[in-house]
């Protein structure tokens, strides 16, 4: 069942989706040579903490951390680690509040230093397949439209959307239905309504789109090595269109 959310409720997670973009945005300043993902980690958790919120990953099914951080041909679910950003590098960074019981979740990927403009055009084409998702998420519409922008957009730039990991609904859950595949054809599932909430998430793979677990159980990689991106928004779902909840709106 998909859970519609009041005005209210809407509220909340936007609460929530505030803390976690005014941190993604501390966060992206921090990625820098040398920085290690337990060091933004735990700036994550501060971040978080210093605004009043709680991490919503911490524990979430035995995950040890705040902030999934993800390098190179880590799709998503990356441990942090004392492992140190390197010049080249990318890194995912999502992160996920709560406030007040409701969840935000969105995600970042980041370039370390100088990075080759074929990555940089990865991370470029994936942010940009985000919102293309977005732009469907309409009253009227159906959930595939959305998966289907998003897949179009990727393959046109010649990458592969991840299949394995999808979006989800969010409210006082962190993952509520219905699931949001980055993949699809349009015109396929529920009618989106005034009220819903939707994490959108699309990961795109330089190379082909399989991924496999580390031994960690959590860090997915790529199977063929390739470079992965991963950009991510909680939006709600309204009359007069959608509205990103994790936006980073500046100082409260
Ligand atoms: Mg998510």
């Amino acid at each position: 069942m998909i859970i519609l959310k009041s005005p209210e409720e809407t509220g909340k997670i936007k609460r929530a989706g505030r803390i976690v973009a005014e941190v993604l945005k501390e966060l992206k300043e921090q990625v820098k040579l040398g920085v290690t993902t337990l060091d933004l980690d735990q700036m994550a958790e501060e971040g978080i903490r210093k605004r009043g919120g709680q991490p919503a990953f911490k524990g979430y099914r035995g995950f040890p951390a705040t902030l999934c951080a993800s390098i190179n041909e880590e799709v998503v679910h990356g441990i942090p680690s004392k492992r140190a950003l390197r010049e080249g590098d990318i890194i995912g960074l999502d992160l996920g509040a709560i406030v007040d019981g409701y969840y935000g979740d969105a995600a970042i990927t980041v370039p370390v230093g100088a990075v080759r403009p074929e990555v940089l055009r990865l991370i470029r084409i994936t942010e940009e397949s985000l919102y293309r998702g977005i732009d469907q998420m309409r009253v009227g519409n159906r959930l595939s439209d959305i998966s289907h922008a998003v897949q179009s957009h990727v393959e046109a730039a010649g990458y592969s959307v991840v299949k394995d990991f999808v979006g989800h609904g969010i409210g006082q859950s962190l993952h509520e239905e219905p699931q949001l595949p980055n993949f699809g054809k349009p015109g396929q599932g529920p009618r989106l309504k005034d009220g819903m909430v939707l994490a959108l998430e699309p990961m795109v793979n330089m190379g082909k789109d399989g991924v496999r677990l580390l031994s960690d159980r959590w860090t997915a990689v790529t199977e063929d090595g390739s470079f992965s991106a991963h950009f991510e928004h909680t939006v709600a779902i309204t009359e007069t269109g959608p509205v990103i909840l994790t936006a980073d709106h500046g100082s409260v």
